[in-house]
Formats: structure tokens, sequence, C-alpha cells
């Protein structure tokens, strides 16, 4: 899964890194958090510059993760 170390990387409360497409560090996440009780939502992870994109549909969403960035439009998945 080309996306596997941003993840990791955002798990660890870092920023995602280097695009696994284009090479380019301006990427960024957000998650979306569904069922506040339990911290279950989703994540998208992107590429600002070549818009590639990854979106995970499920997942517990560890605190201090951010919730409130704006996903561009035009991501290629
Ligand atoms: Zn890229």
């Amino acid at each position: 899964m080309k996306w596997g170390k941003n993840i990791e990387n955002i798990a660890k409360g870092k920023s995602p890194g280097k695009c696994p497409y284009c090479g380019s560090e301006n990427t960024d996440y957000n998650c979306t958090i569904v069922i506040p009780e339990k911290r279950l939502g989703h994540m998208m992870i992107w590429c600002n510059d070549c818009m590639r994109g990854y979106h995970i549909s499920r997942m517990e969403v560890p605190e201090g993760l951010k919730t409130d960035k704006e996903i561009p439009q035009g991501l290629k998945y």
C-alpha cells in the first residue's frame, strides 16, 4: 500500500511526509469522526502537488489528529 509510511507518520502524530507518487512534502490529511463516543471515523490523506489521495474508510481516530482540515477538490485515487 503506497501510503503506508504516511499513515504510520500520522499515527505517530507527525506530518504525513513525502508523497509516494511525486515525492513532495506538501501532503496533508484530515480525519472525520462519525461516532464520537468510540472515536470511529475515516481519514483522507492527500498530496497538494500531484493531487493524489487515499481514503481510509473505517478507523479509530487517535486523539490529537487533525479533524478540521479542508479536503481539496479533484483528488485522484
Ligand atoms: Zn504528490
